[in-house]
């Protein structure tokens, strides 16, 4: 999944406003023969407003999927910040991941800055990839 540096850097500041708080979101983008390009961030709120861990609004959620249907995007990744811990999913992490076609991104403040998104099969990671 390709994420242009102008993306990468909106995440950053996001998680960094949002932090100590982990701050969350959809990579939306489009699906070629060259593999997935996200095109943009959509911001939605952390409603559990903790340090470890996040749940969607679903009232964002439902708006997400309206806007990314009327823009022709795809939902690529679900996302969300670590502000204290590594760039890799927590149990809990793993235990939520329940859609199989979509990749989980991870944005650690922690030791530098840290970027993976990951494939989830039932609770275990079956890809990685390194993009910061
Ligand atoms: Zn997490």
């Amino acid at each position: 999944m390709n994420i242009p540096q102008t993306i990468i850097d909106e995440l950053i500041s996001q998680a960094r406003r949002d932090a100590p708080e982990e701050t969350c979101g959809y990579l939306l983008g489009v699906s070629t023969d060259e593999g997935d390009s996200v095109t943009e961030n959509y911001w939605m709120e952390n409603i559990d407003h903790s340090s470890e861990h996040f749940s969607f609004a679903p009232k964002d959620q439902f708006a997400a999927l309206k806007y990314a249907r009327s823009k022709g995007l795809k939902i690529l990744a679900n996302w969300h910040s670590h502000p204290a811990s590594p760039s890799r999913p927590s149990q809990e992490d793993l235990r939520l991941a329940n859609d199989p076609t979509i990749r989980y991104a991870i944005l650690s403040l922690h030791e530098g800055i840290h970027l993976n998104s990951f494939k989830i099969l039932g609770g275990e990671i079956v890809d990685k990839e390194v993009h910061l």
